[in-house]
């Protein structure tokens, strides 16, 4: 069920320099809701950072935590889902994740360091919304009764995977090479409900015509090709094929272009942090987040 949400700003991406945005959005009374998508922010990996002013040293985990419980404190409120298509021009703004429609005055991004090129399936952008997707809730039920594959392994990817199974889609899943021990219980309840695993596989190209038609995986050098009607990736969007296709200018690494005022093209929507590739550090993302949040604020004032 897809919910309704409005917020003054709405705030994409729960790192130092989206939590810094709400925190300064919040403080000065307006609604700030920020969106944490399902790879984390960098300070979540755990290292130690000597280079953040007022902390001689300080676990990056810890640091996450204190800039949640401030951000938190002064009203933002954080939902924990990715934003998957956005319509930015005009005014006001809407963003869809997997649970819900949210209208939004003004939008920062502050998404993160872009996935790598590499990390980009070849086919998966070409075929975005002609068979690519990345929302089981979304898209599910248009692949009733047909073969699709589901690539990703984290326990939102695994509960999409039963949504898809629930609604009456034959799922095959390509785990992809690295699986943690944590996920071998879920992989086998999949199993037991009649699911191929693909367990160690990689999905190396999505093809067709128009539409997608098959999939290319590899294990242990091997290729395979299986027929689908459909792929479902389950870890986030390429920021090209979200941001350009919302009409944001990005560079030649894909990153966010914006001003000093972190404003982007686009009017009444900023960006901040690792998107914009400024200095991809936790200070610098936290100075623009600042920024960006002020900026916004003297948006909604106009
Ligand atoms: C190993 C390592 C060591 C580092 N050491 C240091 C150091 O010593 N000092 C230092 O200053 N910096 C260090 N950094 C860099 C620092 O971690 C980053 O510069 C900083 O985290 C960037 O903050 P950010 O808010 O821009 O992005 P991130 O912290 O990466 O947060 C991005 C957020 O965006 C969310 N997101 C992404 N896509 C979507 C979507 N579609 N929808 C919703 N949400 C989305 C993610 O879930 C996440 O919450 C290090 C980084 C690494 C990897």
């Amino acid at each position: 069920m897809i919910k309704n949400l409005k917020t003054d700003v709405l705030i994409i991406g729960a790192g130092p320099a989206g939590l810094t945005a709400a925190l300064y959005v919040a403080r000065a009374g307006k609604k700030a809701l920020v969106l944490e998508g399902r790879t984390p922010s960098r300070l979540a990996i755990g290292y130690e950072i000597e280079n953040y002013p007022g902390f001689l040293k300080i676990d990056s985990r810890e640091l996450l935590e204190k800039f949640i419980e401030q951000a938190k404190h002064h009203g933002a409120e954080i939902l924990k889902e990715d934003a998957l298509a956005l319509a930015l021009e005009g005014q006001p703004k809407y963003v869809t994740t997997r649970s819900a429609f949210i209208e939004a005055r003004a939008v920062i991004i502050a998404t993160g360091r872009p996935i790598s090129e590499e990390k980009i399936i070849p086919g998966e952008e070409e075929f975005t919304g002609r068979g690519v997707s990345y929302c089981a809730t979304c898209d599910g039920p248009l692949y009733r009764g047909r073969e699709v594959l589901a690539y990703g392994l984290s326990e939102e990817a695994l509960d999409e995977v039963l949504e898809l199974e629930q609604v009456g889609c034959r799922v095959k899943l390509v785990t992809g090479k690295k699986i943690k021990p944590e996920f071998k219980e879920g992989l086998e309840k999949l199993r037991q409900k009649g699911m191929v695993v693909l367990e160690g596989y990689e999905l190396k190209a999505i093809q067709g015509e128009k539409r997608v038609e098959k999939v290319v995986v590899e294990k242990d050098g091997q290729m395979e090709e299986i027929l689908v009607s459909a792929v479902f990736i389950f870890r986030e969007i390429p920021g090209s094929t979200l941001f350009t296709k919302a009409g944001l200018q990005l560079d030649e690494r894909q990153c966010v272009v914006v001003d000093r005022l972190q404003r982007t093209n686009v009017e009444g929507v900023f960006a901040a942090g690792d998107v914009t590739c400024g200095s991809l550090q936790v200070a610098s993302a936290v100075g623009e987040g600042c920024v960006a949040g002020m900026q916004a604020l003297a948006y909604l004032r106009k």
